[in-house]
């Protein structure tokens, strides 16, 4: 068994009027990263929804200085996005589907994650969401200090920065040893 861990695709990161989001980047791989996920959970692998939650009330979080507020608790904003939605309340009762309220960046930062993988002797995880050099990124940092192996998917993860994806990319490949598909 493999996981597939996937990141922040919500409202508020791809939607047109999304408070933080990718836009037409972000909305350009909703088709094979709705596919993608799709595989995996049909296939019995743990799929995780790791998705950013925010309290507007938690002022000392070091995000309220760096984003506009974004994904808040209990808002439409921090609903999957379109189809992912639908993808994802066709198959959350499945036991190997898993969602996640992450505070930082990374999915593992103060979640369960790695003990959850450990369980189901998961070594790889497939990264796919967004953002490419921020979420994902600091996901795949963890991921790699941790010992597991990455795969990333290269149509299924975009940023609102450009330059910033190539490089993360780059940095997935050459720094973390992980295979880009
Ligand atoms: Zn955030």
């Amino acid at each position: 068994m493999e996981a597939l861990i996937s990141i922040d695709y919500t409202y508020d990161f791809v939607a047109d009027d999304g408070r933080l989001t990718t836009g037409e980047c972000g909305q350009q791989i909703e088709k094979y990263l709705v596919a993608v996920t799709k595989k995996f959970i049909e296939n019995g692998d743990y799929v995780v929804f790791a998705i950013d939650g925010h309290d507007t009330t938690d002022t000392l979080h070091p995000e309220t200085n760096l984003f506009p507020p974004h994904n808040i608790i209990g808002t439409s904003g921090r609903e999957l996005y379109q189809s992912l939605k639908t993808l994802y309340d066709d198959y959350s009762s499945l036991g190997n589907v898993y969602w996640i309220n992450k505070r930082h960046y990374s999915a593992f930062s103060g979640t369960d994650l790695d003990i959850r993988l450990r369980e189901r002797h998961i070594q790889t995880v497939h990264l796919t969401g967004v953002c490419t050099d921020i979420c994902v990124l600091h996901t795949a940092i963890d991921a790699y200090n941790l010992g597991y192996k990455i795969v990333i998917h290269e149509q299924a993860v975009q940023s609102f920065d450009a330059q910033g994806h190539e490089w993360a990319l780059r940095h997935f490949k050459n720094t973390l040893g992980a295979t880009i598909i």
